[in-house]
């Protein structure tokens, strides 16, 4: 079972701006280097897609969707230590909705990469 919880853009926002030096905490929320590089990229996709579902109109209930399924290891488990590794290209913006329109699509369809 898949869950696609929505981004706290706001939260993440916040996050971005941490330096990667002395890490502390955000929010009361204990944050690691790679909890910033995290919220940054995901930042940085969804300023390519406008804030906005790339399948509809839809601003809120944002997540991001990794559109090929190749972060998946060898066992085709999900690999979500590497999924940030993922080039942007490979990344897009959909809500909440349509992202598990597509996981049931996927899952549909074997997994295979559309
Ligand atoms: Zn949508």
């Amino acid at each position: 079972m898949v869950t696609c919880k929505p981004l706290d853009i706001e939260y993440l926002k916040k996050l971005a701006k941490q330096s990667t030096h002395k890490i502390r905490e955000c929010d009361g929320k204990k944050i690691t280097v790679s909890n910033v590089q995290r919220a940054r990229r995901i930042l940085k996709i969804l300023e390519r897609d406008k804030f906005k579902c790339v399948k509809c109109p839809k601003i809120k209930y944002l997540t991001i969707d990794h559109i090929t399924k190749a972060l998946r290891n060898g066992k085709g488990k999900r690999d979500n230590q590497r999924a940030w590794n993922y080039k942007l290209e490979d990344c897009q913006t959909l809500c909440v909705k349509c992202h598990r329109e597509k996981n049931r699509e996927d899952v549909k369809n074997g997994n295979k990469t559309r």
